[in-house]
């Protein structure tokens, strides 16, 4: 319903000019003011196109979802999951950005970032597995994306190798936000409540057990096996996985079937491979804890000496990235 008319989009931008006073710009864009190109992908619900604006020649990628297949699916709630958590998480350099969203009679649109070195899965696939400094690299910029959700009331839980894409500078973007977990944010301590229950100046709450099964069965937490209940910390569980996964080339918990790697997690049964190195071995041992209040916040992983030779902050983001 709040789909823009026919063919149309509303973005809103929202931009200080010389004197600092913010200016609202409206633009409408619907499917006509684009190009499309070659097919970056398909997913089970929606093909995913290179396109290029015509007015201003910039690049996105086209996410087209077919409406009677997601109807007839009952997919129309991950639908509308997905753009509110995109329109949430508006401004971070390491988060898929939604530009605009329109339709037309067959299909809905997502106009989004486009990301054109892939997935870092298949980065992983192709190089078995990454070094250290690749590692301390991508780890961060996870984390950072990551932390920006969590202080925006987003939970992800559904990250994996798959849903980090990589932009022209090897720059990640997270993606997939179909399966997130949108907190009810509380109104600020200084009494500005503004415009929306998406205040961004308000503390996220965690109102648990409020969920289904989501997610991929090698990065689910056990607190979602046994309690059915996901908060930030299955995020934390997710990242150590990751971690793991990228030195070792496998996710630590990995069985011939779904329901043996779930008895896996349960049991905590995974170990270090011999060459694994002391330093990331403290740290995935302190992410791949059963109990979720025992995990490391961000903070802390932020802080911790794997990451010393890592400069947190606008920095990460500009810097060159390491060779593969
Ligand atoms: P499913 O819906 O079955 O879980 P999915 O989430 O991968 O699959 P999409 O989000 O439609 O489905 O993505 C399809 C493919 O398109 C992905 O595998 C990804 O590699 C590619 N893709 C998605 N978004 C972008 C983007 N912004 N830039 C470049 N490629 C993208």
């Amino acid at each position: 319903d709040d789909w823009a008319e026919r063919g149309a989009a509303v973005h809103v931008q929202r931009e200080a000019d010389a004197n600092g006073n913010v200016q609202t710009k409206t633009i409408k864009k619907g499917v006509k003011d684009f190009t499309f190109g070659r097919i970056l992908g398909e997913g089970s619900f929606s093909t995913v196109v290179a396109a290029t604006d015509r007015q201003t020649l910039r690049e996105y990628a086209i996410k087209i979802l077919d409406k009677r297949h997601i109807i007839k699916e009952k997919k129309v709630k991950y639908v509308n999951i997905e753009k509110n958590t995109l329109n949430r998480l508006g401004d971070h350099p390491g988060i898929v950005r939604l530009y605009y969203t329109f339709q037309d009679e067959r299909s809905l649109y997502f106009v989004l970032d486009l990301a054109p070195n892939g997935e870092l899965f298949s980065v992983l696939k192709k190089l078995g597995t990454l070094n250290m400094e690749c590692t301390q690299y991508y780890g961060a910029q996870l984390l950072d994306a990551v932390g920006y959700m969590h202080d925006h009331g987003v939970i992800h839980r559904d990250l994996k190798p798959e849903n980090i894409l990589l932009d022209e500078n090897m720059r990640i973007k997270v993606t997939d936000f179909g399966t997130a977990k949108l907190l009810s944010m509380q109104k600020s301590v200084n009494g500005t409540t503004g415009a929306s229950s998406d205040n961004i100046s308000g503390i996220p709450i965690e109102d648990d057990r409020s969920n289904s099964f989501v997610g991929t069965a090698e990065y689910v937490p056990p607190e979602l096996l046994t309690d059915k209940a996901a908060g930030r910390s299955s995020d934390i569980w997710a990242i150590g996985c990751i971690l793991y996964q990228l030195l070792c080339g496998k996710p630590p918990f990995k069985a011939s079937n779904e329901y043996q790697t779930f008895q896996k997690i349960i049991k905590l049964e995974y170990s270090f491979p011999a060459l694994f190195s002391p330093v990331a071995r403290d740290l995935v041992s302190h992410l791949l804890l059963t109990d979720p209040s025992k995990r490391l916040t961000i903070e802390q992983i932020k802080a911790h000496p794997f990451f010393a030779d890592v400069e947190f902050g606008p920095a990460l983001w500009s810097r060159k990235s390491p060779r593969l």
